[in-house]
């Protein structure tokens, strides 16, 4: 990787010139894989979480492909990038403006949540790339203001979230618009059964580039469970915050209604706090977003759904103040951490109802998460665990009814981590938040029997 530079992939001079603009030095992994491989024509298949480049990684070589010459053709894209989030689909193709700025081509973003009759009206000029959510594209194919059958270009970008969402219809929808003949390029985080039959029927042959091993966690994030009651849970987040003096801290809830309480809670107390969900509007979300960015915001509660595909670098705390009750969605989460070289800490606040799916994500991971409690919010874990409302219907899976303590590694209960917060054996909750992490990510106990080490945590 250490020598290539984007000269080498092929791209043509008002590409590089774009990329040399942006200040990219090198190519990423999967932009040095996946460049070559679309320019050449063919389908791709590239698994790759966001943070990795990946959206580049397609757009250079889709620019480059459409060749030099902009569509006539009104409301005819030639290209069409489908994306699960509004979020996703604006910085989608503001990376497509970016890169394409050299170039004639006219590119426009889709999606629900804002006026239709805006883009109708943008779909009365020629457009050469589309970005858009599934719904909102197919409400503009059924009024006729948009035609799919000039599409020589597909990427499905962030495929298993699209399918999470329960957008497979709408794809398969979608595919049946489109000519037969085009070249498409599929990325996804995960590979699951779902993905890899969508895969099959989608792409021809396609290349594979594969940058993030499947489920597997950066190595550049230190990952801990903090053990705590259910009703703790804000004191514990405020106190972590506060004693860390963390900033931008994206913490992840699991339902919409969960992280507007969280937000104005942590507001309340001093702590500068928005959500972002998919009820909130678009540019509620948009002022939200770029507030953190710019650092006037000190925390971001999410959902999954809203903060999957968020481009927010280097984000050095995230929290997950519920997990996720599919496992997969923690890797997702934690990849917002720990980016591009640096380290990142992945917190999560864990309480008796959600031992099941700590098992569920540890089995996942493949290795135990290491157990911590701060003195003061020592969790009692003999209350019996109770369910978790999903919200939206969702079937659910908590509640582990046999009441049993999260295991390590080596298969050992815990019932005694009131032992290590008794004795004051707690992490030191140090500094500016990112400088206790070695000596706790080496070790990988249940708390009970090992403690982690480092002081007493004040
Ligand atoms: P993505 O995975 O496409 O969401 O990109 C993640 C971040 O990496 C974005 O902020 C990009 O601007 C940035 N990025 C993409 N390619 C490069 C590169 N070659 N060098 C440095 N940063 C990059």
């Amino acid at each position: 990787m250490s020598d290539l530079t984007f000269n080498d992939l092929g791209l043509s001079e008002a590409l590089l010139r774009a990329v040399a603009e942006t200040g990219y030095t090198s190519p990423t992994p999967i932009q040095a894989q996946a460049i070559p491989l679309v320019l050449a024509g063919g389908d791709l298949l590239a698994a790759a979480q966001t943070g990795t480049g990946k959206t580049a990684g397609f757009t250079l070589p889709l620019l480059q492909r459409l060749g030099d010459k902009s569509s006539r053709q009104p409301g005819r894209p030639r290209a069409l990038v489908l994306t699960p989030t509004r979020e996703l689909a604006a910085q989608v193709e503001e990376s497509v403006r970016t890169y394409g700025k050299h170039l004639p081509h006219r590119s426009m973003v889709m999606f629900g949540g804002v006026g239709f009759n805006p883009q109708a009206s943008q779909l009365r000029k020629p457009v050469d790339i589309l970005v858009a959510t599934p719904g909102r594209l197919l409400d503009h194919v059924s009024q006729k203001t948009l035609d799919l059958s000039g599409v020589e270009i597909l990427v499905l970008d962030e495929a298993d979230r699209m399918l999470d969402m329960g957008f497979i219809h709408d794809i398969r929808k979608v595919l049946a618009l489109l000519p037969a003949k085009r070249q498409n390029l599929l990325f996804s985080a995960t590979f699951s059964d779902e993905i890899k039959a969508l895969a099959d029927r989608l792409l021809n042959n396609p290349g594979l580039v594969e940058v993030a091993r499947r489920n597997t966690t950066s190595e550049q994030v230190s990952q801990r469970v903090h053990l705590v009651d259910r009703d703790r849970k804000t004191d514990l987040l405020t106190h972590l915050i506060r004693e860390g003096n963390w900033h931008q801290v994206l913490v992840f809830t699991r339902t919409k209604h969960g992280a507007n309480r969280l937000a104005e809670k942590l507001d309340k107390s001093g702590i500068s706090a928005a959500a972002i969900h998919g009820n909130k509007s678009q540019s509620a979300r948009t002022r939200a977003l770029a507030d953190f960015k710019s650092n006037d915001l000190q925390v971001l509660v999410a959902t999954d759904i809203a903060a999957r595909g968020l481009d927010i670098d280097l984000l050095p705390h995230v929290v997950n103040f519920e997990l996720p009750n599919v496992p997969e969605d923690y890797v997702h989460r934690i990849g917002r951490t720990g980016r591009a070289g640096s380290t990142g800490e992945a917190v999560s606040l864990v309480c008796v109802d959600e031992f099941r799916f700590l098992a569920d994500i540890e089995k996942l991971i493949r290795q135990p998460i290491e157990k911590f409690v701060i003195p003061g919010f020592e969790a009692d874990l003999t209350v019996k665990p109770e369910p978790i409302p999903m919200g939206r219907g969702q079937a659910m899976r908590g509640g582990n009814s046999r009441g049993g303590a999260p295991r390590g590694g080596n298969g050992q209960g815990n019932r005694s981590q009131g032992n290590a917060a008794r004795q004051g054996q707690a992490p030191r909750q140090g500094g500016n938040g990112s400088g206790n992490g070695n000596g706790q990510s080496r070790r990988k106990p249940a708390a009970s029997s090992r403690r982690p080490q480092g002081g007493n945590g004040r």
